[in-house]
């Protein structure tokens, strides 16, 4: 079974989430998670977000409720995240008028080892985010938990 794990999050890159989706709204908003895991033995394994990277969703079929990760997305996520010495960790998107599970596009879409988290905006405004990893079988998502930092620097 898969271990609970850990994502750390400042409280501004959270609300930089939020604030993307919302922005984007009715549409789903997307972009990176640019970061690093850390390995210590005596702790639980745990993943700390750096910084975002936003994309654009590309999709004009349904862009209300799925976004596209495109190869070219990838690419650029993790040129930035070299370039800042980090990770690409995970993903982030919104989820406009439904709750934040992940959707079984986005099982179908998802990579096991990354993060994702999603963000629920109802009628504009943002409500929850929760974090997801894909297990291994790829059969479903383990729920991950979400840390805030609240001070300023990481
Ligand atoms: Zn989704």
């Amino acid at each position: 079974m898969a271990e609970q794990t850990t994502l750390w999050l400042s409280h501004h890159l959270a609300q930089k989430i939020r604030e993307h989706g919302v922005e984007t709204y009715p549409h789903e908003c997307c972009g990176a998670l640019l970061g690093r895991d850390t390995e210590n033995a005596k702790l639980e394994p745990s993943r700390d977000v750096c910084s975002l990277f936003p994309l654009i969703n590309r999709r004009d079929d349904s862009p209300r409720n799925r976004f596209s990760v495109t190869s070219e997305d990838v690419m650029a996520a993790e040129k930035a995240a070299r370039e800042q010495g980090l990770d690409v960790v995970g993903w982030y998107h919104s989820h406009p008028d439904h709750p934040a599970r992940p959707s079984e596009f986005d099982r179908e879409h998802a990579w096991p080892w990354y993060s994702y988290i999603i963000v629920s905006v109802h009628k504009g405004v943002p409500e929850d985010m929760t974090s997801w990893r894909l297990n291994d079988d790829r059969a479903e998502f383990s729920s991950e938990g979400i840390e805030i930092r609240h001070h300023a620097s990481l």
